[in-house]
């Protein structure tokens, strides 16, 4: 290691202050020696041999080897980033955001200095950055601004197994650019070992495996399925703690709010069982967790207390947490599905593969022997669980990509190199619904409106109701809306104890029933004109958090609508016209209501139902858009606003016709786009 890589002249001191330098590089000192003791440490020379050698290398090597916090580190030790940045990409926020914060500490720099990260909405990067870690949407979209890449040296597409949308774009657009840029140097690095697909792919190209460390891991299985495997989960918590020796646990969980229910409960539980059980430390992680309580989790534990953690499976492989020793594994995960027939996405839960059951238990046995709970039968285990997991450019929406795509100049894609290719149902759904959003024309080329919403790292739905705003003089109110529902279902806070409380101050927004958009309109307006008050948030049962992003979301939005030329413009005072420039952009999510107080689609017929959380849950009006359908015991449209069906026609004249929106419904879609674009989409 070379010694300016500890120098204490990289700490950021204010002037006048002394710094404590003796404690400072005693920490970092530390940390230094942990990085000695990761088992990819004594491949260091070879792994930088071998890149030299070699344009592409595909690296493998267990989870919690070291391979994303050590790999740019030691690519800068020998001098790569003289030429440019070495980046490194991230199939997750969180852990971009993580791992930059510990290579910043390891490295003894500020974040966001010499070390930083770049996700959706947040940049944290200065000129100085050469360790960038971002995420592989941000990579996607920055090739759309420096199509050559010229300000890498080296680009390391790190967690390939997981056969992100984004990873399998980035492996096509990249494969392509390295015959330009023999100057770039391009590893592929993954946790798992089929990595000859990564190897063939790229040419051949070499695999450099970093033998792991493994102790045995203990598996066990339920003798019969759980009915509800938050609880069983609970339970098996309380079970080890109290009955186990020391070591932490990390438990497996599908989302945001299992993972808050879980937390709730277990406080509860452990309130119970008085104080003479050792205490019990819940850290939750999630992707949308506060920054602040992330850095929670990796904190060591205190002696004689145990640390459970409550992940989702962003833990399986992207972040290594030491000191687990028990893994609790429900078996499943969210996945977005999406219907290329239909167009219709949904977040589903799912089981989770084979694969991931190995990943998930061998977190448990990194540091010694562990054990592993799986809270599903081992004949669940051989008969429900696929080997692997179906990468997500087989089961999903590609509008956005296509959109990317097209932008970037692409126009071939059918024949793009794709490493497994989407469906062709698919690809025409995707140019389908882009052609409808008139971001393309009859040709499939490229529109000012695509180009327009090509600037938005939003679904193309979201960029259209903005670009639309332009027309119905909104742009204010729509990029508010835009923001706000970027942020998820996070933004109303509902106490246990005070839960009408919290619903009456919730149904203020709701007034007049105007639907849930112009109802989250009029949260960000209220707070704004008292000036951001945290006290306002708190009055009104909205989480801070959630707004002070929205605001941050929001005020990126208003820089990208002025580098389309878009006027910011308000019209409060006409609700319709707001609505309109929402189902200018959602207009393919618009449903009818049926007698039996359900809803249909509209265009590919399917029975859906209106959220209990929305305003309108008891109000059912005849005609609807949504923002997003989820699925749990029914199919549920979140955030919906009432529609007056001539709209559609208005609207989207190319896609609706009357007889559509007629009271007596045919039920039969309109082919009409489909059939131009599939000509398009098979010459
Ligand atoms: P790999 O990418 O091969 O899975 P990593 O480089 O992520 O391995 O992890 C190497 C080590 O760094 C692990 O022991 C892990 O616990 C530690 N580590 C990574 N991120 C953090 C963090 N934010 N805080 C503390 N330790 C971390
Ligand atoms: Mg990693």
């Amino acid at each position: 290691i070379k010694a300016s890589v500890i120098d204490g002249d990289k700490f950021d001191v204010l002037p006048g202050e002394v710094p404590e330098k003796s404690m400072e590089k005693s920490a970092l000192e530390i940390l230094q020696e942990d990085r000695k003791t990761l088992p990819i440490y004594p491949y260091r020379d070879e792994l930088l041999q071998a890149v030299q050698e070699y344009q592409v290398l595909v690296i493998v090597g267990e989870t919690g080897s070291g391979k994303t916090t050590q790999i740019p580190q030691y690519l800068h030790e020998a001098g790569y980033t003289k030429q440019g940045k070495v980046g490194c990409t991230q199939p997750r926020r969180v852990a971009a955001m993580s791992v930059a914060a510990r290579v910043s500490q390891e490295m003894g720099v500020k974040l966001g200095h010499e070390v930083g990260y770049s996700i959706r909405f947040e940049d944290c990067t200065s000129e100085k950055t050469i360790l960038k870690y971002m995420t592989d949407g941000m990579l996607l979209r920055e090739i759309l601004s420096e199509p050559n890449l010229a300000s890498y040296s080296v680009l390391m597409v790190d967690e390939a197994h997981e056969r992100t949308l984004s990873t399998d774009i980035l492996f096509g657009l990249l494969k392509d650019l390295i015959k330009f840029r023999s100057d770039l140097k391009l590893l592929i690095s993954s946790a798992t070992l089929d990595a000859e697909k990564f190897s063939d792919y790229f040419g051949s190209a070499p695999i450099f495996k970093i033998p792991g460390r493994r102790y045995p891991v203990e598996i066990h299985y339920t003798k019969a399925p759980e009915a509800d495997y938050i609880d069983a989960a609970i339970v098996t918590v309380l079970q080890i703690h109290v009955t186990q020796s020391p070591g932490d646990i990390l438990v497996f969980l599908t989302g945001q709010e299992e993972i808050e229910t879980a937390e709730e409960i277990l406080k509860h539980r452990m309130r119970g069982l008085g104080t003479k059980i050792a205490e019990l430390i819940i850290c939750p992680i999630y992707a949308n967790l506060p920054t602040e309580l992330q850095s929670k989790i990796f904190e060591p534990t205190p002696e004689g207390a145990r640390k459970v953690v409550l992940a989702t499976n962003i833990a399986e492989t992207s972040l290594t947490i030491d000191g687990i020793k028990y893994v609790i594994d429900p078996g499943f995960s969210k996945v977005k599905s999406y219907n290329p027939r239909t167009g219709m996405e949904s977040l589903l839960i799912n089981p989770i593969s084979k694969a991931s059951a190995m990943q998930r238990a061998g977190r448990s046995g990194r540091t010694g022997p562990g054990k592993c709970f799986r809270l599903y039968t081992l004949y669940n285990f051989h008969k429900d669980m696929d080997d692997n997991a179906v990468p997500e450019i087989q089961r999903t929406n590609l509008a956005n990509v296509v959109l990317i795509l097209k932008s970037l100049g692409i126009d071939d894609l059918v024949n793009f190199d794709f490493i497994d290719p989407p469906p062709a149902e698919s690809l025409i759904k995707a140019l389908e619904l882009l052609f409808a959003l008139s971001a393309l024309n009859k040709l499939g080329e490229l529109t000012k409106v695509g180009r327009r919403m090509a600037e938005f790292p939003l679904d193309p739905m979201l960029s259209k109701m903005i670009v639309a705003s332009d027309k119905y003089k909104c742009s204010d109110e729509v990029i508010t809306i835009a923001a706000m529902l970027s942020i998820g279902n996070s933004i109303f806070y509902r106490p246990k104890d005070k839960q009408v409380h919290a619903d009456n101050a919730r149904m203020n927004f709701h007034l007049g029933n105007v639907g849930d958009h112009i109802a989250l309109l009029r949260v960000y307006n209220s707070w704004r004109e008292c000036n951001y008050a945290t006290q306002w948030c708190y009055e009104n049962y909205i989480q801070v958090r959630s707004m002070k992003r929205a605001r941050d979301i929001r005020d990126q939005l208003e820089g990208l609508l002025e580098r389309v030329e878009i006027e910011i413009t308000s019209n409060m005072n006409e609700l319709d016209v707001i609505k309109k420039a929402i189902t200018s952009g959602f207009f393919p999510h618009s449903a009818k209501l049926q007698k039996n107080g359900s809803y249909a689609t509209v265009k590919h017929p399917q029975r859906v139902h209106i959220h209990p959380s929305s305003g309108l849950a008891q109000i059912l009006p005849r005609w609807v858009v949504y923002h997003e359908l989820v699925l749990t015991t029914k199919e549920y449209m979140r955030q919906v606003t009432e529609l007056k069906p001539e709209w559609l026609v208005e609207i989207a004249p190319h896609y609706y016709q009357l007889k559509d929106v007629e009271d007596r419904m045919s039920m039969s879609p309109s082919s009409l786009p489909l059939m131009c674009l599939s000509v398009f989409v098979f010459v």
